[in-house]
Order: C-alpha cells, then sequence, then structure tokens
C-alpha cells in the first residue's frame, strides 16, 4: 500500500475526476482519482460506474462524461463525479484513507474565549477534543453512505482513542448527538463504541442532564445503550468470580470478599474457591451454561 500513496490526488494513470461541488454545481474541489481504488473500496463508487456505463450518458448517480480525444478513430471517457451535498474535508480524509489506509482530522483551529490562562488551555484541550471526535463521527457517517466498513471500523476505532480521554467533556456528548443525527443505524460500530463507553463510566454520564435528554430523544441510541448493558450483564458474573466445582465441573458464582468457600448448587459441596479454577483458566465458556441469562 505504500506505493500506493504517491496516488493519492495526483493525475497520474488518474482515469476520473471528483468534484466537489456545492448546491448551485459550483466545483469547490476537484480531486483526480483512480477508479479502480474507489471500487476496491467503496461499493457506492463500484455502483455509480456500473450504472454510468450501462445507461450511457444519463445523469444517474451525477456522473457526466467528457471525451478526451486520444486518436482520430478512438475517443476515451475520463467521467467527472459530482459530489453535492457532502462535507468536503470528510470526503478528502475517505480519499485520503483509499489510498493510505489512513486519513488525518482536519479540524482547523480550535477557538476559546476564556480570562484565565488554566482555564484557557484546557478549554482549547477540550475544544480539540470535541472537533477530532466529531470528524470521527462524520467520516464514519460517511463511510457508511459510500460502503465502505473498513472505513467504519478506522473510525469508530479513532473515536475511542480520543473519547478515552475525553468521555467527561461536552464534546462527547455533542459526538453522540451528531452520530444518531447523521444515522439511524442500530448496533453500528460506533453506536457500539459509544456505548460501551458511557457504560464504563455510567455513574457519571447518566447523571447528566444532557444525557438523559440524548436517551430520550435518540430511541436508537437507548437501544444500544440496552445492548451493551445486555452484553455486559452476559459477561459478567454476578456477585463474584465463576469457580468451577471439584466435584461435578460447573461453574458456580463465588463472592472472593465473603467466604474463602464456594458452595456448589448442583452437587452440594462446599470447596475452597480460591484454589479452584476459574472460566479462563478452565478455558470453559466465558457464560456457563448453568447461569440463566436473558
Ligand atoms: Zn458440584
Amino acid at each position: 500500500m505504500a506505493g500506493l500513496s504517491r496516488y493519492y490526488n495526483t493525475a497520474d494513470l488518474s482515469d476520473v475526476t471528483i468534484c466537489l461541488v456545492d448546491e448551485r454545481l459550483d466545483v469547490l474541489h476537484e480531486l483526480k482519482a483512480h477508479r479502480i481504488i474507489l471500487c476496491s473500496h467503496s461499493k457506492w463508487f463500484m455502483n455509480a460506474f456500473d450504472i454510468r456505463y450501462k445507461v450511457g450518458s444519463s445523469a444517474a448517480f451525477l456522473l457526466r462524461s467528457r471525451g478526451v480525444e486520444i486518436d482520430s478513430k478512438k475517443e476515451a471517457l475520463s467521467p467527472i463525479i459530482d459530489i453535492r451535498d457532502d462535507d468536503t474535508e470528510s470526503f478528502k480524509a475517505m480519499l485520503e484513507y483509499f489510498y493510505t489506509s489512513d486519513y488525518d482530522v482536519q479540524t482547523g483551529t480550535p477557538e476559546c474565549t476564556q480570562d484565565t490562562q488554566i482555564s484557557k488551555a484546557t478549554k482549547i484541550e477540550e475544544e480539540s477534543y470535541s472537533l477530532s471526535l466529531l470528524f470521527h463521527i462524520r467520516i464514519y457517517a460517511m463511510a457508511d453512505r459510500y460502503e465502505v466498513p473498513s472505513l467504519q471500523a478506522l473510525a469508530a476505532d479513532k473515536f475511542r482513542e480520543v473519547a478515552k480521554k475525553s468521555w467527561h467533556t461536552a464534546g462527547f456528548l455533542e459526538a453522540i448527538e451528531e452520530l444518531y443525527t447523521l444515522t439511524l443505524e442500530s448496533d453500528g460500530r460506533m453506536g457500539r463504541t459509544i456505548a460501551t463507553i458511557v457504560h464504563q463510566h455510567r455513574d457519571r454520564l447518566m447523571e447528566s442532564e444532557r444525557m438523559k435528554q440524548l436517551i430520550r430523544h435518540f430511541p436508537t441510541f437507548g437501544h444500544d445503550l440496552m445492548l451493551e448493558m445486555r452484553r455486559q450483564w452476559q459477561s459478567s458474573c454476578r456477585g463474584g468470580t465463576l469457580v468451577m466445582c471439584t466435584k461435578c465441573k460447573q461453574f458456580v458464582v463465588w463472592s472472593p470478599d465473603s467466604y474463602s468457600r464456594a458452595i456448589c448448587f448442583k452437587c452440594g459441596i462446599a470447596f475452597n474457591g480460591r484454589s479452584a479454577k476459574t472460566t479462563s483458566q478452565a478455558k470453559a465458556p466465558h457464560r456457563p451454561r448453568s447461569i440463566s441469562t436473558w
């Protein structure tokens, strides 16, 4: 892939031009690209080119064509794709990803109008987190529109890294609002990432009025949180550690804080919980069948 990065937005071997246009179809940015790269990453582009060549010169997918004389008999098509109503910075980042397997966050400089130096520094840091979180959300939504699942995964991973440091800021809540405004997808990768972070810090986050509003306003967010709670519930050992009964090999819940003895409810024996095998030592399924779940 390293060699491919040098072809990002260059005319070398380029066989398609992408024009980012505004509502009046005025061109804001023109990007040189390669059909094979676009199609290998994005199903949307694959369909766009497919339709273009099936329906000839119709305006499907806003594709137009420009004839370029190569020799007297043959005319090669160098299509232009007009992309309208998209966030230009996000689009460029997506294109960058096609060629480099990564993208940079394009957010501009954070601004703030705080009085004291200390709070100003904090404010700028928070603003920077906020812009990054929003950028990753927009990349995620764009990757959804253009059907690029690998970019969605990358955006969710990058989001998680920033959110680990900034889950307590207003920017994190803004990012949640942005995600569920842009996508209706339930149990998506970004939704799961957010739900995991919210669940980790639920004691503080669930107290926030803004968080309660978000849950009321976006049922999909509420659903994602519920699914996360269920996942956590299923993978946790209620009331303690799961240890294997030395006699019947069933797993029972044992609380290390209370007694050193664990009691098996199946065969009734008591055994030493500290020396008994846990689920990971026994290489057993994390959730034993003897424990009922939802
Ligand atoms: Zn037993």
